[in-house]
């Protein structure tokens, strides 16, 4: 009887130690990870010790707290789509070439000033300057014949 609870209890001392260890190793994982985490997704150093220390301090709840609350995207994330609203600005903004010449014309030309190339045609209705190959405004929704574009000579 001695010797199977002898048995026994070394049982339960080096299952308690193992999930210990487990955990004291995963648990040091959590707030490793969290910490890289937090640092990809802000640049408040501030931010960075609470999150770590949520995490470090509640031991699982705090990883799930953190999961809730941390920024939706990484500093990469962001940047990237920084880049991508600028690029679409710049394709907005960006001055127009005559096919005709090479001058610079501006997206609301109907010809060229330099050598009178038809650039765009205006809308009957609205008057706006429409892109030549479009069958339809897209400003008002009235119907228009798409022009063949030639450079005149
Ligand atoms: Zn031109
Ligand atoms: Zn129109």
């Amino acid at each position: 009887m001695e010797g199977l609870l002898d048995t026994l209890a070394k049982l339960v001392f080096w299952l308690a130690l193992g999930a210990g260890v487990v955990f004291t190793a995963l648990h040091g994982g959590a707030i490793i990870w969290t910490f890289r985490d937090m640092r990809a997704r802000s640049r408040d150093v501030l931010a960075w010790i609470v999150a770590t220390l949520l995490v470090a301090l509640i031991p699982l709840f705090g990883i799930i707290v953190y999961l809730m609350l941390r920024p939706r995207e990484t500093l990469a994330e962001a940047y990237e789509r920084s880049l991508e609203q600028e690029a679409l600005l710049q394709a907005i903004e960006e001055p127009e070439i005559c096919p005709g010449c090479g001058a610079r014309v501006k997206s609301d030309y109907i010809l060229c000033p330099v050598c009178h190339t038809r650039l765009k045609q205006a809308c009957p209705a609205c008057k706006r300057p429409l892109q030549l190959h479009w069958a339809v405004c897209p400003y008002c929704g009235v119907s228009v014949t798409p022009q063949v574009v030639e450079p005149v000579e």
